[in-house]
């Protein structure tokens, strides 16, 4: 039986006071709460929401990570230093990370061995454009984005992998997946974690969907069966959104 789990990414918003008042008005919402939940504020936010969120289950993450874990790389953050502040889990291969900073499936393979190597916990982002969808292209963008992300990946390490199904096309556009259409794609990712790895492995899998997920539509796609939870943008900017999708099967 998986556990929903969702996810906030933060993006480039909240400044550290912004992010603090979030988090401690989000740990007194869930008092009490067992759904797995995690915030991902930018680097800088990170030690603020770390303090805010002390004594909770709510789990503060990074959005990316260098490839390396220390050296002359100037601007970047590393997983020694993320986990130096209590950050155990990662975002990586997000859309915008992909496309307005050209990270390929080679490279955002090279910081999912990374993390794991510090053992650290990985959510990676996978997802179709507009055009390789209505191209026809769906299935094999996910199966080259899932082989190439998880190559050298053995079966141990999968329990600290969550898979997150952004269709690009979906996110920040207003625009969602039927739930049907997502849970196709949940399926198909996970007959293809199946033959890369094993049915157990697959059934365990959390595989979370994003795209323009908001309250009224949470529901409906978690109640889908390969939809295990949800990477929500835009709507994790407030508690007041963000609560209910927590809160999606209250
Ligand atoms: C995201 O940033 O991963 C995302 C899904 O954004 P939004 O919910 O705003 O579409």
């Amino acid at each position: 039986m998986r556990k929903h789990y969702i996810a906030g990414n933060w993006k480039m918003n909240m400044t550290p006071s912004e992010g603090a008042a979030f988090a401690k008005e989000l740990v007194s919402a869930l008092k009490g709460s067992t759904t797995k939940v995690m915030i991902a504020p930018p680097f800088v936010t990170i030690p603020a929401v770390v303090e805010a969120v002390k004594g909770s289950s709510i789990i503060v993450a990074a959005q990316n990570m260098s490839d390396n874990l220390n050296g002359a790389f100037t601007g970047e953050v590393s997983a020694l230093m993320l986990k130096d502040l209590g950050v155990n889990t990662v975002i990586l291969g997000h859309s915008e990370r992909r496309s307005l900073y050209g990270e390929t499936d080679q490279f955002i393979n090279k910081k999912v061995l990374l993390a794991l190597s510090q053992e650290m916990d990985v959510d990676l982002c996978i997802g179709e454009t507009l055009s390789e969808r209505e191209g026809g292209k769906l299935e094999e963008v996910l199966t080259r984005q899932v082989t190439e992300g998880l190559k050298g990946v053995s079966e141990q390490q999968m329990k600290r992998i969550t898979l997150a199904y952004e269709p690009v096309w979906a996110i920040g556009t207003g625009k969602t997946a039927t739930p049907e259409d997502a849970d196709a794609a949940h399926a198909f990712i996970r007959s293809l974690i199946a033959k890369l790895y094993t049915k157990g492995v697959a059934e365990e899998l959390i595989i979370q969907y994003g795209g323009s997920v908001k309250a009224s539509n949470a529901k409906a796609l978690m109640s889908k069966e390969h939809i295990d939870g949800a990477l929500v943008g835009g709507a994790s900017l407030s508690v007041e959104q963000f609560l209910p999708i927590v809160n999606f099967d209250k």
